[in-house]
C-alpha cells in the first residue's frame, strides 16, 4: 500500500517536475504586511551583526523542570512531519495556464498559504524540534549499534512538529514561474528573498520565501520554536543550492565557467552559515534528483558522490536522507536493507524520509537507521475530502486552499 502510493507519487512528480513557462495577469493574494528592506547606512559596508540566536537539545530536561516560567514534560508521542517544496509566491506567473500550471498546483502551496498552515499548528500547540533531535545512535544488549526514538522534554502540553522542504535549490523552471530566485543577506543581517515581480522589477522580501517566511513568524511567535529549531532543507545539486549555481556540468565546461561556480561557491557560504546558525538543518536529495528504487547501485553510488562533492562540501555532513519522488531505496527499505541501503548508512546517513498518510516511523533492527513517513501539506491534499480529514488535527484545508489564486480544478470536499 505504502510502496504504491509512493511509486504513484514518483509518477505524478516525473510528470510535474520537468518544464515551465510564463504569462503575468495581476490579482495576487500574497501574504500582508511588506517589510521593507532597511538600506545601508553611508559609508556602511559590511552588514549588522545579527541578533544572537539560541539552540536547545528538546532531549535534556530543563533544571527544575521549567524554563523561562514555562514547566516542560517528558513526551514519548509521535513526531509530527511536514514537508514543504518551495512556495508560490507570485500565483499568476504560477498558475498562468501553462503546462507546469498542474503540476504547481498538486505540489506546491502559495506564501500565503504556507502562512495560514504555520498560523494554523502554532495556533494547535505544535512546536518545532530539529529531526535530528528526535532519534539516536544506540548500542543494545547485544551489542548491536541501532537508532532508537528519543523521550523529548517540551513545554507541557505541546507536540512536536518536524518541518522539511524538499528542493531548496530554486531551480530554473521555478524562476519563470512565480517562485523567489535565491536568499540573500541583508544589510540587517538577516536572510531576504531576491527575485523579479511579474513586472520584472527587483524584489527584497521576507514574505515570498518558505525559509524567511518561518524565520519571520519564529521571530514573531518565540514559542514556536522553544528550542530555536527551524526546519530541514533537502537539497539536490544538479542546478546549485539556494540559488547559486555552484555546480558542475559534464558538457563544455570551460575556465570561465569553473571562475563563475567558484564565484557562486563563495557567495553562497555566508547563506549557509546564516541558516545553520539561526535553527535550519541540511539533508540531501540526491545530486540529480534521482529515483532511488529503480536505479542501480552503481548510479546511485556515482550520483551521491557528485552530491558529496558538491553539496556536501559546502553544507557539511548531514544524517538525513530525503528520498525523491518518495521512492524507497532497493524499491523497498521497510521489508529488507538493500545493498544502496547499507552503502548510504555507510555513508553517515541515519534517518531516510518518504512520503506518506501520516508520520509514521520505524528504527530498523538489523542496521542503524530509521525510515520514516512525512506528511505533504500541497494542493492534493488540500483539494481532497480524504485530505482534508487527515490534515485536519493541523489545519481544515477549508481555511488554507486560496481558489482565488489556483487553478479552476476539483476540489474534493466541496459540494
Ligand atoms: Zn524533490
Amino acid at each position: 500500500m505504502r510502496r504504491f502510493f509512493s511509486m504513484l507519487l514518483t509518477a505524478l512528480l516525473l510528470f510535474s517536475l520537468t518544464a515551465c513557462g510564463s504569462a503575468p495577469a495581476p490579482g495576487s493574494s500574497g501574504p500582508s504586511q511588506p517589510e521593507e528592506q532597511p538600506s545601508a547606512e553611508a559609508g556602511q559596508e559590511t552588514p549588522a551583526q545579527p541578533e544572537p540566536y539560541t539552540i536547545l537539545d528538546p532531549t535534556v530536561m530543563p533544571e527544575g523542570g521549567s524554563r523561562d516560567g514555562v514547566t516542560y514534560a517528558a513526551y514519548d508521542g509521535v513526531v509530527e512531519h511536514l514537508f514543504f517544496h518551495p512556495v508560490v509566491a507570485y500565483p499568476e506567473l504560477a498558475f498562468d495556464g501553462d503546462y507546469k500550471s498542474d503540476g504547481i498546483d498538486d505540489w506546491m502551496v502559495t506564501a500565503g498559504e504556507y502562512l495560514k498552515i504555520l498560523e494554523s499548528v502554532y495556533e494547535k500547540g505544535y512546536i518545532l524540534v530539529d529531526i535530528n533531535d528526535c532519534w539516536s545512535e544506540q548500542t543494545g544488549e547485544d551489542g548491536q549499534v541501532r537508532m532508537v526514538k528519543n523521550t523529548l522534554y517540551l513545554p507541557e502540553g505541546k507536540q512536536p512538529l518536524i518541518l522539511s522542504y524538499d528542493d531548496v535549490n530554486y531551480y530554473e523552471y521555478m524562476l519563470e514561474n512565480g517562485f523567489t530566485y535565491k536568499l540573500i543577506l541583508g544589510e540587517d543581517g538577516r536572510l531576504w528573498s531576491w527575485g523579479l515581480d511579474p513586472e520584472g522589477n527587483e524584489v527584497t522580501s521576507r514574505d515570498l520565501d518558505a525559509v524567511t517566511i518561518l524565520d519571520k513568524f519564529v521571530e514573531e511567535h518565540p514559542d514556536f520554536s522553544p528550542f530555536g529549531a527551524k526546519g530541514c532543507l533537502s537539497l539536490t545539486g544538479y542546478e546549485g543550492v539556494l540559488g547559486y549555481r555552484t555546480q558542475t556540468d559534464k558538457d563544455n565546461w570551460t575556465a570561465e565557467r569553473e571562475a563563475n561556480r567558484q564565484k557562486e561557491i563563495e557567495a553562497v557560504k555566508p547563506i549557509i552559515a546564516e541558516l545553520k546558525r539561526t535553527g535550519w538543518t541540511f539533508g540531501s536529495h540526491t545530486w540529480g534528483h534521482i529515483s532511488l528504487n529503480t536505479r542501480t547501485y552503481e548510479t546511485v553510488t556515482a550520483d551521491m558522490q557528485k552530491w558529496f562533492d558538491e553539496v556536501g562540501s559546502l553544507v557539511g555532513e548531514t544524517q538525513v536522507l530525503f528520498y525523491p519522488f518518495g521512492g524507497r531505496l532497493d524499491g523497498d527499505d521497510v521489508q529488507q536493507t538493500g545493498p544502496a541501503f547499507q552503502w548510504m548508512q555507510q555513508q553517515g546517513f541515519r534517518i531516510f524520509c518518504s512520503v506518506g498518510i501520516d508520520s509514521w516511523s520505524k528504527c530498523k533492527s538489523d542496521i542503524s537507521a530509521v525510515i520514516c513517513d512525512r506528511l505533504h501539506p500541497d494542493g492534493t491534499t488540500l483539494r481532497s475530502a480524504k485530505g482534508r480529514e487527515r490534515y485536519m488535527k493541523f489545519y481544515d484545508a477549508k481555511d488554507i486552499l486560496d481558489l482565488s489564486v489556483r487553478p479552476q480544478r476539483e476540489v474534493g470536499w466541496q459540494s
